[in-house]
Parts: C-alpha cells; sequence; structure tokens
C-alpha cells in the first residue's frame, strides 16, 4: 500500500522565546526539529509498510530549508520525501495549507500510485490548531480518523482499517474504509533508530520538489496569504501573576499553632466558609444518624 505521511518542520519549543515588544515567536537561530506528533504518525507508516509492503512517501510544506527534516525521515526508512516550495504558499493559514497539501497527495498518488492511508500528526507544537489534517481528509474525500491512539488492523483486500481513538472517559475502536487520513496520537509508540545504510542513503537522496504548478495545485489564488481568510488580531503572552507568597504565623509556632493561624486567617478573608462547614459538617452528622 502506498502511504504518505505529512511532515511539518517546526521551532525547537524548549528553545523558543516570544519578542518583548512585538510578542511574535522569534525564530531566528532556534533550531528547528521534525513536529514529535508527526514522528508518531511516520513510525507507524513504516510499521506498516514494513508488515504490508509498498511504499512511504513523506511531505512537507515549507521553506526550502524544511528539506533537513526530509532527510531526517528519510534517514528513519522513508521511501520518497516530498518539498512542496513556493512564495505562493507563504503566509498560508490551516485552510490554504491543507489545501496545498491535499494537492501534493493527489499529484502523489498519480506519479507513484494511489494513496491508501494519509499520516499526519495530532497537531503541531507551534501552530496548534489540529485542522490540517481533517482539512485534507475534507479537501480529498478521504475518511478520517482523529486521534488515533493504535492501528489495531488493515485489511487492504477488504480495503478496512480499525483503530483505537482516545476519546473522553475511554477508547472507541473504530472501522472505516480506505482512503483514509489518520492523525496519530503522542505516545503510540516508539520512533526507530534510524540504521547506518538509511542515514547514508538519505545524505545523498533525491528530494523531490515541486512548486505550486509542478504539484499540480489548480489555483494559486486559494495559496498563500490570499487564501488565507483566518487573521490573527492579536499576539500576547500571558500575564505573570504578580501574587507574592505570604507569611502567615511567627518564628517558633508548633504545627498545631500555625495550622490554627492558617485556619483563622482563611476565616476572617473568607466570612462564609466558617458558616458553610458548619452547615456541612451538620448535614453529614444527620445522614450519620
Ligand atoms: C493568518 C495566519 C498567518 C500565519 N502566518 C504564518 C507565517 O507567516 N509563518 C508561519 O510559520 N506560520 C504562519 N501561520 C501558521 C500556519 O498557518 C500554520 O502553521 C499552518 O497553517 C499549519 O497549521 P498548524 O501548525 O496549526 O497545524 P496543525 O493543524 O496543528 O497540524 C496537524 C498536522 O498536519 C500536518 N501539517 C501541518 N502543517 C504542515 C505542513 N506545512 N507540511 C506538512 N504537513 C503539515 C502535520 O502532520 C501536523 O501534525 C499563520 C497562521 C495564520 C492563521
Amino acid at each position: 500500500m502506498h502511504i504518505v505521511v505529512c511532515i511539518k518542520q517546526v521551532p525547537d519549543s524548549a528553545q523558543i522565546r516570544v519578542h518583548p515588544v512585538t510578542n511574535t515567536i522569534m525564530r531566528q537561530g532556534v533550531p528547528t526539529i521534525i513536529n514529535p506528533y508527526d514522528l508518531f504518525a511516520l513510525e507507524e507508516a513504516l510499521r506498516l509498510r514494513d508488515r504490508l509492503g509498498g511504499e512511504v512517501t513523506v511531505l512537507t510544506m515549507g521553506p526550502p530549508m524544511a528539506e533537513d527534516s526530509l532527510r531526517k525521515a528519510l534517514t528513519f526508512g522513508a521511501d520518497r520525501a516530498v518539498l512542496l516550495t513556493d512564495r505562493f504558499f507563504a503566509g498560508s493559514d490551516t485552510l490554504a495549507t491543507s489545501y496545498a497539501l491535499s494537492s501534493a497527495i493527489k499529484k502523489i498518488g498519480e506519479t507513484w500510485g494511489p494513496v491508501g492511508i494519509v499520516f499526519a500528526g495530532k497537531q503541531t507544537i507551534d501552530g496548534d490548531t489540529a485542522q490540517v489534517g481533517p482539512g485534507i481528509a475534507t479537501r480529498m474525500g478521504f475518511n478520517q480518523l482523529t486521534y488515533v491512539a493504535a492501528i489495531c488492523d488493515v485489511d487492504t483486500e477488504k480495503g478496512i482499517v480499525e483503530v483505537e481513538r482516545r476519546a473522553e472517559g475511554g477508547v472507541q475502536v473504530l472501522q472505516t474504509k480506505l482512503p483514509v487520513l489518520i492523525t496519530m496520537l503522542e505516545g503510540s509508540n516508539e520512533m526507530r533508530r534510524g540504521s547506518l545504510t538509511s542515514a547514508l542513503r538519505a545524505a545523498n537522496a533525491e528530494i523531490t520538489t515541486w512548486n505550486a504548478e509542478a504539484a499540480g495545485v489548480p489555483d494559486v489564488q486559494s495559496c498563500g496569504l490570499r487564501g488565507s481568510p483566518t487573521v490573527v488580531k492579536r499576539v500576547f503572552a500571558p500575564t505573570p501573576r504578580a501574587e507574592r507568597a505570604e507569611e502567615i504565623g511567627k518564628p517558633g509556632m508548633s504545627f498545631e499553632e500555625l495550622a490554627d493561624a492558617a485556619m483563622d486567617e482563611i476565616f476572617a478573608r473568607h466570612p462564609t466558609v466558617e458558616a458553610d462547614l458548619r452547615e456541612f459538617a451538620a448535614g453529614q452528622q444527620e445522614e450519620w444518624r
């Protein structure tokens, strides 16, 4: 089966700084990594390929430097890498990003064989919207399985995939028909180490680089800033809480005296608490009689 994995190159959030005046993310000089959620997606795709046969194509949309992330993915064992890069894509919001990526996935299918599964991460650690995966599925007319924690079964003959999806309060087991887009959760597997052979192959591999025209994007007006209806009105860092810790009690007090002093302080500041507690205690006593 032909599997496509969408990966995004993101700034290493552990080293991100916010500009003190403009409150924008300062990307200059910040090392980049593959979005961590996308590594879970890549590993799952590689496991399926190893089990069922076929090929894994990794795809990213970004500036030319995003090639580094594609080479890294090849080191892990992906078979092919496609970089989607063009000035028309600059400033894309999630709508424009999913439009460009879905056009490229259609082209990948036409060039190297029909795509059965598209994998994406649950979300990125920089944009954080979790919209691109579902956006691609909708544009391609694929079924979509989001927040997937495990792939239970893929039956290529029946064209069925079964997964475990983490939901609030439990786990759902879902089944749907191929082709499908799957977004993977963190912790769903452990990324393999790349072999020396794949590292050497990755270093010399040809990365297929497509601009909008080569990727068969039908309408460049739907890409980049022009195709992005979302406007970031304001960006601001959370205001630090200025409350300082207060000291209660005096040096030399016993534990019991300190506890009494703390309770007195709480009751003084929140006058209704004592009455509420007494009422609650009386109710409890009544219940136990
Ligand atoms: C008005 C506006 C302007 C913006 N301008 C900029 C800007 O100038 N520079 C900038 O860096 N960001 C900009 N952004 C952020 C940019 O739109 C998002 O980073 C992008 O749309 C992807 O959204 P996300 O990061 O939330 O991805 P999510 O929806 O959280 O990603 C989910 C998954 O989709 C896949 N995916 C997402 N993006 C890509 C990609 N590019 N290639 C391959 N797979 C991908 C990955 O598998 C990822 O795990 C802007 C956003 C808005 C709203």
